[in-house]
């Protein structure tokens, strides 16, 4: 029988004399310090077991996020706030992941457009890359105006389609709200987070268990040609769509709203099986997109599927609906997962209204990562900023241990 030892390597019971016994089982080598975190045994048979220790996992951070901070956002009321969607989140994420110990934090490769440009219109990403430079050209309605964030007032209705060329017009063509000013710094900021997705995309390719693409602005509400909620390009579906490309590929939405930019790109598309839980779009934003009978359309028809979510939600309840999402993914079978993973589902968001602990991130990160994917996760929402480290951690210690099975 095997049994890990020091790096890794595999060696006999007994063969060393540090030999530690627990359950029956000798652990030499620096596995005897660590305390199982799962340790199955059967006594009858004296012939199973597994344990799980820590294993690093690659961060893919780029700092080039804090070129992008609008001052101000607008929520409903017209009530004129600083934006929740800030580089601090990742300050705290980062110390959070330092004291866990166990994140490996790496910059991004330069996989260039053509992978953004595989899910993303090309005028629109023209647009991100431009619009706020052809602004301080063209100016607004008023000429004489600061020009230091470009936010659309106006959007075109269903059935208004033609397709305007000032920055003015494009600017509300482009996007659906309020919540995604355009500052100087914001296509590069978004251009990084992608770039940090589709390189944590790579090592799942390269046989790395499990990523943590730390992106920010996130993406999970940008769709094919548009920008809303915080977010411009949509860095999970980029990475989905780079995977699907050499294999089957799910993607796995737990942020608090419906990622209808995800749902946008792949709804026509059985390429990608794309799963979302989230609050209740009657309810809750975006509104529009996010209900239970949306399932794909065309060849897509089958490969989307929505859970909405009743306010309050606890733990347990929320498992039980996450467990009935995780069936559907093992259906698929496919070789890898994509998690749009948002940290708004937790009791204390200040734009959430579930009911979601500390705890029940682990349990939640556990379920996924029990799925056996090599998994990349996607950073989304998250506004506590006092709990979004801790929350994140939690979630990904999951995939910080390495399951060992011996016989
Ligand atoms: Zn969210």
């Amino acid at each position: 029988m095997p049994v890990l030892v020091n790096d890794n390597l595999v060696a006999q019971p007994g063969t060393q004399s540090t030999a530690n016994v627990i359950g029956g089982f000798p652990i030499v080598g620096s596995a005897a310090d660590r305390i199982p975190l799962r340790y199955l045994y059967d006594w009858r048979n004296m012939s199973y077991f597994i344990w799980k220790e820590p294993i690093h996992v690659k961060v893919i951070y780029a700092e080039t996020h804090r070129q992008h901070y609008p001052p101000f956002e607008i929520l409903e009321g017209g009530e004129k706030v600083p934006m929740f969607e800030s580089p601090d989140r990742m300050d705290i994420i980062l110390a959070a992941l330092d004291q866990a110990g166990w994140a490996e934090i790496v910059a991004p490769r330069d996989f260039g457009l053509a992978p953004i440009l595989a899910v993303h219109d090309a005028e629109y990403v023209d647009f991100l890359q431009h619009g706020f430079a052809d602004w301080q050209v063209e100016g607004g309605q008023l000429k004489q105006q600061a020009r230091d964030v470009l936010m659309g007032t106006t959007f075109p209705p269903r059935r208004w389609q033609h397709k305007p060329t000032s920055v003015g017009g494009r600017i509300g063509y482009y996007t659906f709200d309020l919540s995604c000013p355009i500052v100087a710094g914001t296509f590069p900021a978004a251009l990084d987070a992608a770039q940090c997705a589709l390189t944590g995309a790579q090592a799942l390719l390269d046989g790395a268990p499990a990523t943590f693409a730390l992106c920010r602005p996130p993406g999970h509400h940008a769709g094919r040609d548009f920008a809303g909620g915080y977010c411009y390009l949509n860095n999970a579906s980029i990475a989905a769509q780079f995977l699907a490309n050499q294999a089957r590929t799910a993607v796995l939405d737990i942020d608090y709203h419906a990622g209808n930019g995800t749902e946008d790109i792949f709804y026509h598309s059985a390429d990608v099986l794309t799963i979302s839980l989230h609050a209740n779009p009657n309810r809750q934003y975006p509104y529009f997109v996010g209900a239970a009978d949306e399932t794909g359309e065309g060849v897509g028809r089958g490969y989307h599927r929505n859970f909405p979510l009743p306010a309050a939600m606890d733990d347990d309840a929320y498992c039980a609906t996450l467990a009935n999402a995780l069936q559907l993914i093992r259906n698929f079978a496919p070789h890898y997962l994509v998690l749009s993973f948002g940290a708004d589902i937790f009791a204390g968001d200040p734009l959430g209204d579930l009911a979601i602990t500390t705890a029940g991130f682990g349990q939640i990160g556990a379920l996924i990562e029990n799925l056996g994917l090599p998994t990349l996760v996607v950073m989304e929402g998250g506004y506590n900023i006092g709990e979004l480290g801790v929350n994140t951690v939690a979630l990904l210690s999951a995939f910080a241990q390495r399951e060992t099975v011996g016989q």
